[in-house]
């Protein structure tokens, strides 16, 4: 008798949360391939997760050399690791304190706890994020999403959150009231369809924030650890904000999250206050540190301008050609493509032919290739996009 597949087991026993296609065994820089032997581009990333690419020699050498060191210590202990790359997150972001967890969503709930906990002094706790953006699916985190898509069927919601119009400050504007303490945003809406945030928006928040004094934080768990050509998504538009989070890209594939705020925050939370078991775990981050010095030492911001310019580029070309195309956005290796036909199949249509993209929203194909991607690789995707229109 054959053993069940994988496909058969997950079936069976794992939770219908996702609806997964591939199955996928094997990665390598830009390149993912199937338990068929079948080669894709991988314009996904792993849900821009792999910005260095696939099992980055730098990044796996240094998760082998930790495995068998120290896996784990609590945080009741330091570790050697942990402090370092705070000083990393620190110097590349707000200049303040870091905080660990695992996870994008978890990153966003220490920010939202923080905010409280700061503004308890004056009894304000309400925090506004934007409509048709996307925190995480924790309770909290899925009610600070402003797209209703994702609480359907869990209310009821937390309590001290409201919702602006995203690139509107007259909306945010509205939507204050004496108890709030802070505003929550993208710098690149990304499950929202790649929207960047107009500049005049983002400087209209920083100051609108100082005049009442409320906290400024960007959820870069995204457009962070540069996807956009900067380290974080806010760098783009000459401000600094409060606090950060980030994840997703921090590990170069391995799990970790963390928080980093301005110093006037740095010591908002005492001992006791909040914490994670496997926050900052010596093997977390040691990938980390390996991921933060590829990015460095490869020059992969300049080249996530580079190749995300000529990805746009591209695109635009292809916009002309086909109507499929309506409209190209994005910064840097954040790319999407507005198509006037539904996304979902054309997405299917890319990868019977060998390129991974994200249909996100009904219309948009997202593309948040690894930062490593060459210019041939680049062009290859688009002659694969070409031929599917
Ligand atoms: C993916 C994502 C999250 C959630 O991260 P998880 O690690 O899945 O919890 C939060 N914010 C943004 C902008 C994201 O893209």
């Amino acid at each position: 008798m054959t053993p069940p597949s994988p496909k058969e087991l997950f079936h069976q026993y794992v939770m219908p949360t996702y609806a997964p296609g591939l199955v996928l065994v094997r990665g390598q820089g830009v390149s993912v391939w199937d338990d068929a032997g079948k080669e894709y581009l991988d314009f996904m990333a792993g849900i821009a997760v792999c910005n260095v690419g696939h099992c980055h020699p730098a990044v796996v050498a240094a998760v082998r050399r930790q495995v068998g060191i120290l896996m784990h210590c609590s945080n009741l202990f330091h570790n050697e690791l942990q402090p370092r790359l705070a000083r990393k997150i620190s110097e590349i972001s707000l200049g303040g304190k870091v905080f660990f967890c695992n996870s994008g969503a978890e990153a966003n709930e220490c920010l939202f706890k923080l905010a409280r906990k700061w503004g308890s002094m004056d009894g304000r706790f309400e925090i506004i994020t934007m409509k048709n953006s996307f925190h995480g699916r924790t309770l909290a985190t899925m009610t600070a999403t402003g797209q209703t898509k994702y609480q359907k069927g869990f209310e009821p919601l937390v309590p001290g959150f409201a919702y602006a119009e995203f690139n509107d400050l007259e909306s945010v504007r509205t939507a204050l009231t004496p108890a709030t303490v802070a505003i929550l945003c993208e710098a690149v809406q990304g499950e929202g369809g790649i929207v960047p945030a107009t500049p005049e928006f983002m400087t209209g928040l920083r100051a609108l924030c100082d005049e009442r004094k409320i906290l400024l934080f960007f959820d870069e768990v995204q457009a962070g650890i540069g996807r956009t050509g900067n380290w974080f998504g806010y760098q783009n538009y000459g401000i600094r904000p409060d606090g950060i989070s980030m994840a997703k890209a921090l590990g170069g594939g391995f799990p970790i999250g963390a928080a980093a705020v301005a110093p006037e925050l740095s010591d908002v939370f005492q001992p006791g206050n909040h914490a994670s078991t496997f926050g900052g775990t010596p093997l977390a981050c040691a990938a980390a540190l390996a991921t933060l010095e590829a990015i460095e030492k490869e020059g992969l911001l300049a080249n996530a301008v580079r190749m995300g310019n000529r990805l746009m580029d591209g695109l635009r070309k292809l916009a002309q050609k086909h109507a499929g195309i309506t409209t190209v956005r994005g910064i840097g290796l954040m790319v999407g493509a507005v198509l006037d036909i539904p996304a979902k199949p054309v997405e299917a249509k890319l990868r019977e032919n060998g390129l991974l993209c994200i249909a996100t929203g009904d219309h948009v194909l997202r593309f948040v290739p690894p930062l490593v991607v060459s210019a041939a690789q680049i062009d290859q995707a688009l002659a694969i996009l070409d031929r599917a229109l």
